[in-house]
């Protein structure tokens, strides 16, 4: 398979059964366990990337671009707290649900400002780029053309999560609970930390902070890296 039919299979799943599954796990509805543990772990993830921007920067001060934002799990909180957040992702059904939990909170679509946009076209300058939990769509060599290019937009730190393939075994297992049923089609791919690292340094970032989330069926390494 290439890297567009991929992209164009993840597109068409996150507008159709991965819409259903991931809007309701990253709502607050009733769900089955294994969507709770995944919710729970997930909620981890946004929280440390809030503790992480609110503990070094005054939110109001900075922009934040939120690459493959779903249904705005990061974006709404950090928009809420005065960030101001430039929202995108591939799925028009992710924007679209985003749009309305925002506009639901906060009675208007300001900020965050959602686009419907693959990460390869997003454009303009940032204070902070995240990324949370899209390389696993991504094949290794397409991760690299694709950090580099979030790297591109950022002034000062980028953000980004992915599944390490240190788990793999586990993970791979877990996968069915992933990507259930039909879109089993969809495929999963982990990234060594040490290539996401290497990747990050070949642009001009400095790792710092670096945690794992872990849960039964959610794994997710967070790398915090900025501007040599
Ligand atoms: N980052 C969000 C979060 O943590 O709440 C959503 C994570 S969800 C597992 C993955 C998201 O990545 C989906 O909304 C999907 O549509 C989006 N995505 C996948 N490939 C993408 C691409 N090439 N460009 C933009 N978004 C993409």
């Amino acid at each position: 398979m290439n890297a567009a039919d991929d992209k164009t299979i993840v597109k068409d799943y996150f507008n159709s059964t991965g819409f259903d599954r991931w809007k309701r796990i990253y709502g607050d509805g009733e769900v089955n366990k294994v969507q709770l543990d995944i919710r729970n772990g997930h909620q981890q993830t946004v929280d440390k990337v809030i503790n992480l921007l609110s503990s070094d920067a005054t939110l109001p001060d900075i922009s934040v671009c939120d690459a493959g934002c779903g249904v705005g799990s990061l974006s709404i909180p950090l928009a809420e707290m005065g960030a101001k957040v430039f929202a995108s992702d591939i799925s028009e059904a992710m924007v679209g649900e985003g749009k309305e939990r925002a506009l639901k909170l906060f009675g208007n679509n300001d900020n965050p400002t959602f686009a419907v946009q693959d990460l390869e076209g997003l454009t303009g300058k940032y204070h902070t780029v995240v990324c949370l939990d899209v390389l696993i769509h991504y094949p290794q060599d397409k991760a690299a053309e694709m950090i580099s290019h979030l790297c591109s937009l950022s002034e000062s730190r980028i953000i980004l999560s992915f599944a390490p393939k240190t788990c793999a075994l586990s993970l791979l297992k877990k996968i069915g609970s992933f990507f259930p049923g039909a879109s089993k089609a969809t495929r999963a791919y982990l990234h060594k930390e040490k290539d996401i690292v290497k990747f990050l340094q070949e642009n001009g970032f400095t790792v710092g902070r670096n945690e794992m989330t872990k849960t039964r069926f959610y794994f997710s390494r967070l790398l915090e890296a900025t501007r040599k």
